[in-house]
């Protein structure tokens, strides 16, 4: 429902995020339109009066979190039916299923996958360009109301994953096209990148057409980016240098581009991408399940140290399986302690920041999202603390990250547009969209062939 005006009345806490990093008790937050008017001691704006009046005794107010690398489109159909121990079949079968998707299924599925984030407390999502039928997805994403960067993954190098290779011209244009067809859409809730696939299928033409555009455009470019082992040996053996330093010494790298994942950048490397001003997005949630090492091969701290942006991913639902920036936010803060043997690591406080204004930043959306500030776009997660996991409550950000997950999301708000309600997504029937995606599921499955019976006897 769209409103002029909402209060939200009598929070527990509000997590500001805010420069002072202020977590206001016992607080309203008075919203205008699509922006953030007041956040104040709720005594002070007792008077205030709003169409809407949310109820937030007992709530946890947060900025809504970020998920910086997610491939809505295809994974929901199929979940789950993939090994944990599968090797590189995976990718292959991942984009070889992706690719048979009529519009419609895509829709849906895009759908499912909008509201389990959503449900979840994710607000603003960005996808690496997977998506087939944007146009067709449009539905889904004004539907949900999400804030969502979309754009084209492009390559034009023969790669063994079945992504989409195009002559280098064509992949400009289709760049370029979807640049031009879907920024600014949606009220400015949908922003399109340049999605070169990542620096090994993608020529120096293509990358720095990319980069280009995105200037140009004043828009961001995005692309996977895992540089350690044989691709950094590869690079050694061809350029001398490592990938990262190639990357910037080309011009590709600068603060309007995002690398994606960050795995295998060097400490000397995260250097060089700090000089650049480019960003990082990290995904613990696949990083962790597929054996990626992440204390030692993602040099998050090292990242932070240097004043890089960094936020947080989850990858698809296929490979984390499940896509809830909260889940990346308490890996991000457990794994360097682990790893490292060192609690001083990724503080509580700082993994809320990754997933909330410094996933922002690395966006290039930290003016308008990522904090509960007055003048801010009202993008905001309303946690019901009237739960076990919830309780005892004395820090509320400890209790964010290391007991709650977004099982406890009430009620999330998107541009002052109520999304999610008492736990219920506002915008779709969610048990008859889960019965249309599993028969979508059933029938890719059948279509493609592709087929992983379960270890186990199912019968
Ligand atoms: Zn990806």
């Amino acid at each position: 429902m769209n409103v002029a005006s909402v209060k939200i009345e009598n929070a527990s806490f509000v997590i500001t995020v805010d420069p002072d990093r202020r977590i206001v008790a016992d607080a309203s937050i008075l919203i205008e339109g699509d922006r953030i008017a007041r956040v104040a001691k709720a005594d002070d704006l007792r008077d205030a009066s709003a169409d809407r009046v949310i109820d937030a005794s007992d709530m946890v107010v947060t900025p809504g979190f970020v998920n910086g690398h997610m491939h809505i489109s295809y994974a929901h159909a199929t979940r789950g039916i993939f090994p944990d121990d599968l090797g590189p079949e995976y990718l292959p079968n991942v984009f070889g299923l992706q690719s048979v998707m009529t519009e419609e299924e895509e829709r849906l599925t895009s759908l499912l996958a909008l509201t389990e984030l959503l449900k979840h407390g994710t607000t603003t999502l960005l996808d690496p360009g997977s998506t087939k039928h944007i146009e067709a997805c449009m539905a889904a994403y004004k539907d949900s109301g999400c804030r969502i960067i979309t754009g084209r993954h492009v390559t034009d190098r023969p790669n063994p994953l079945n992504v989409p290779v195009y002559p280098t011209a064509e992949a400009i244009e289709i760049t370029r096209r979807t640049i031009e067809d879907m920024d600014g859409r949606l009220s400015g809730r949908m922003r399109a990148w340049a999605m070169p696939f990542s620096p090994e299928y993608a020529s120096d033409e293509l990358l720095l057409a990319c980069r280009r555009l995105a200037d140009e455009r004043d828009t961001g470019l995005t692309l996977h980016f895992n540089v350690g082992g044989a691709t950094a040996e590869k690079y050694m053996s061809r350029y001398g240098v490592t990938p990262t330093r190639r990357l910037a010494d080309l011009g590709v790298l600068g603060p309007n581009v995002t690398l994606a994942h960050g795995l295998g950048i060097s400490r000397d490397d995260v250097d060089v991408v700090a000089v650049t001003g480019a960003r990082v997005v990290m995904c613990p949630t696949a990083a962790v399940k597929g054996g990626a090492g992440m204390a030692s091969t993602a040099l998050l701290p090292e990242m932070l140290e240097a004043g890089v942006d960094v936020g947080l991913g989850t990858d698809a639902g296929n490979n984390s399986n499940l896509v809830e920036t909260m889940r990346s936010m308490y890996l991000a803060a457990v794994l360097y302690k682990d790893g490292r043997r060192d609690v001083t690591q990724v503080p509580a406080e700082t993994a809320v920041e990754l997933a909330t204004l410094r996933g922002a930043r690395a966006l290039g959306l930290g003016d308008e999202i990522g904090s509960v500030e007055e003048g801010k776009r009202a993008d905001l997660v309303l946690f019901d603390t009237r739960r076990a996991e919830w309780r005892t409550l004395f820090n509320p950000v400890n209790n964010l990250v290391y007991n709650a997950d977004g099982r406890s999301v009430h009620t999330v708000i998107v541009d002052g547009r109520v999304v999610v309600e008492d736990h219920v997504p506002a915008f779709v029937d969610e048990w008859e969209l889960i019965q249309q995606v599993q028969r979508i599921g059933e029938d890719m499955l059948a279509r493609t062939g592709v087929r992983f019976p379960s270890r186990w006897p199912i019968g």
